[in-house]
Order: C-alpha cells, then sequence, then structure tokens
C-alpha cells in the first residue's frame, strides 16, 4: 500500500473473486458461469451496438427498460439496471445503510457482503446459520437494519420458499430488505412480485448466470420506484454510464430469446440433478441446492485437498478456508461434458488416496 491509500480505504479487505485463470484450459467449474454462449440474438445485437460506441451510452437504459417492464410486468420507473448485480447491491448498502441502520446478513452468505457494508463504511450483523445451514427465518424478524438475503445463498444453494421471505419483509416495514436472486432461475421461488405490495422491498436479479452475460456485466433490481429513485440518486452521483452499449443491447437479445433462456436453465437443473447422485456415489454429500452450483462434501477428504487435486488435474472448484466450510467444496453445474470429467476425475483421486 502506498502513504497516499486513504485512512478510510487503508485498512479495507478486498473480495477476493474467483480465480480467472489464464495460463491454461481448466474445465472451470469455480464462478457459477453459464456454460452455453450467450443467446445468438444477444450476441448479434450486442455486435451491432458496437457500430455506434462513439457516442455514450443511454443512461436510462431507455429500451432494456422498456422490455423487461413488460417481460416482468412492472413499470418503468420500479426497473434499475447496472453493472453486474454488485452494483446495485452495492448502491443498496450506500443507499439503505447507514451508522444507525446497519447492514443484516446471514454469517455465511455471498462474501461481498461484508466488503459492501465496510467501502461504504456502514457497520454490518451477521446472524449465523443454523447448525443444517440454513436460515431461520425466525432470526431476521426482529432485528433493526437493512436485511440482505441471497434466495437461493450461496455457497450453499439452499432456498427459502417466498413465503419465508416475505414473513421477513411484512415483519418491519420501517426497514428495507434486500432479496438478492442471483441464482433464483434454477429453480427458486421469485419475491418479484411482492415488489407491488410492499415498498420496502428490493429485489435483486443477474444476467451472469442463467443468461450468459458474465462477461458483460449486467444486473437488474426490481423495487417500488422511490426505492428505485434513491438507488438512482447513488448511481448518478458514481457513473451514470453504468451499462455501456454492447451490454445493454446484449441484455435485449437476453430478455427477449426467451426459449434460449428457458431450454438452458432447464438443461442445468437436469445436469445438476444427475452430478448430485454422481457425486453421492462417489462418497460426497451435497446439500439441496436450487442453485447453478453444488456444495459438497467428502466423507475422507477436505475442501482443500479436493480442491488443490482437482486443480492439477485440470478441473476448477471453490474452495472457501472459513469456518464450517473446510468440508466442502462449491462446484459449478457446467455441461454434461464438464460433469463428466469432474466425476472422473474425482474417482481418480479418490482411488489415488485408497
Ligand atoms: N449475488 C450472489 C449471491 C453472487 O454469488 C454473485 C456472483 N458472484 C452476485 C450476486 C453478483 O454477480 P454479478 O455481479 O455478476 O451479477
Amino acid at each position: 500500500m502506498s502513504k497516499y491509500m486513504s485512512k478510510r480505504h487503508a485498512n479495507l479487505t478486498a473480495y477476493v473473486p474467483g480465480e480467472q485463470p489464464q495460463d491454461k484450459k481448466y474445465v472451470k467449474l469455480n464462478t457459477n458461469e453459464s456454460p452455453f454462449p450467450p443467446s445468438p440474438l444477444a450476441q448479434r445485437l450486442a455486435r451491432q451496438a458496437a457500430g455506434t460506441i462513439e457516442l455514450y451510452c443511454d443512461p436510462e437504459c431507455g429500451a432494456l427498460v422498456k422490455i423487461a417492464a413488460e417481460k416482468f410486468g412492472v413499470s418503468s420507473d420500479e426497473i434499475l439496471f447496472t453493472n453486474g448485480s454488485d452494483e446495485i447491491l452495492d448502491f443498496a448498502f450506500a443507499a439503505f445503510c447507514d451508522e444507525n441502520t446497519p447492514a443484516v446478513f446471514p454469517d455465511i452468505t455471498y462474501g461481498f457482503y461484508p466488503v459492501f457494508a465496510t467501502r461504504n463504511g456502514v457497520p454490518y450483523h451477521e446472524i449465523p446459520l443454523k447448525e443444517d445451514l440454513t436460515v431461520d427465518v425466525r432470526d431476521y424478524l426482529g432485528v433493526k437494519g437493512t436485511v440482505f438475503i441471497a434466495n437461493p445463498n450461496a455457497p450453499t444453494g439452499i432456498a427459502l420458499p417466498a413465503s419465508d421471505i416475505e414473513k421477513i419483509v411484512a415483519s418491519d416495514p420501517s426497514r428495507v430488505v434486500v432479496v438478492d436472486e442471483a441464482y433464483v432461475d434454477f429453480g427458486g421461488e421469485s419475491v418479484l412480485p411482492l415488489i407491488k405490495k410492499y415498498d420496502n422491498l428490493l429485489v435483486t436479479q443477474t444476467f451472469s448466470k442463467s443468461r450468459s452475460l458474465a462477461g458483460g456485466r449486467l444486473g437488474m433490481g426490481f423495487a417500488s420506484a422511490a426505492l428505485i429513485a434513491d438507488l438512482k440518486k447513488i448511481k448518478y452521483s458514481f457513473n451514470p454510464y453504468n451499462v455501456n452499449s454492447m451490454t445493454a443491447a446484449a441484455g435485449i437479445g437476453a430478455l427477449l430469446d426467451e426459449e434460449y433462456f428457458k431450454t438452458n436453465a432447464e438443461t442445468i437443473i437436469k445436469t445438476r440433478e444427475d452430478a448430485v447422485l454422481a457425486l453421492d456415489a462417489l462418497g460426497f454429500t451435497s446439500l439441496p441446492t436450487k442453485a447453478n452450483f453444488i456444495f459438497a462434501k467428502h466423507a475422507k477428504l477436505s475442501g482443500r485437498s479436493v480442491y488443490s487435486a482437482l486443480k492439477d488435474k485440470g478441473v476448477l472448484v471453490r474452495y472457501f478456508d472459513k469456518d464450517r466450510l473446510q468440508d466442502y467444496v462449491r462446484i459449478t453445474v457446467g455441461s454434461a461434458e464438464d460433469m463428466r470429467i469432474l466425476t472422473e476425475m474425482l474417482a481418480d483421486i479418490i482411488g489415488e488416496r485408497k
């Protein structure tokens, strides 16, 4: 760190994203990307948009907002698009938390939440997951602060029913509840329709997983017009042009190509179920997942050793060196062929240790 670094940020512990190695080609099952390319329509529209990037992009993402409003049954002022859903989450920490309104989230959840809180200079309070790594809804009914719940949760993949989320939102209209639905399209239940009923609910989703646009960086949020206006205040104080023209165009293509999206999500779900069975047969236990990843532990091998041995064999998964998670690896559901290679390599590793 240089001597010029601000005191405010000197002690920041930055988020560590999953590895994106460029050295060789891995079977990449570590950052929950889609194994499928973007929809052909998304690609075509992005290429077209590339022809006009001498101009600034539309800061309101008007065309994209119009299509999304129709698709999701909300009005234009109830939507905001951002540079990945990380950005809208960050905006939510900035907009809805302060010294007297801490952020509240589970102790095991998306690792970026504490970083967003710290960088925005707001306190946070972590609520332990239950022994079985599920969220106890009752823990969130009485607490003061802005609640952040990833549903399905990461890295467990466990989902709460929409009725449970509604209990949290309804229990205290004086606080905002942010529901991070990054993985909802793989079998979870969205609370998006509830934004019409509760003006303290923000639902965030991403194009990075089920819509194959991780590198395009596109996220979206749905909430009452008043909450969206608050988030826009942050956006316009930071970067009005946060969604570039090519990404906005790709987003339009991804939303219009519903068939492609649906087929791919269904394929991932089917591949996930097959992979869980294959992992069972190898002595792994998996948490019940509704995401495009499987959080699994082996009866005899530590999470770190599975991670390292797989990496040596050219398969990347994610390991979290954190209390209660050390036994596990998080495995993204890739293509059926990716999962075949994964299980073959795991069988080799287990065989070698016998
Ligand atoms: N929420 C959760 C729970 C995630 O795992 C991720 C992906 N790392 C995100 C949000 C952010 O994804 P993106 O910024 O690519 O939309």
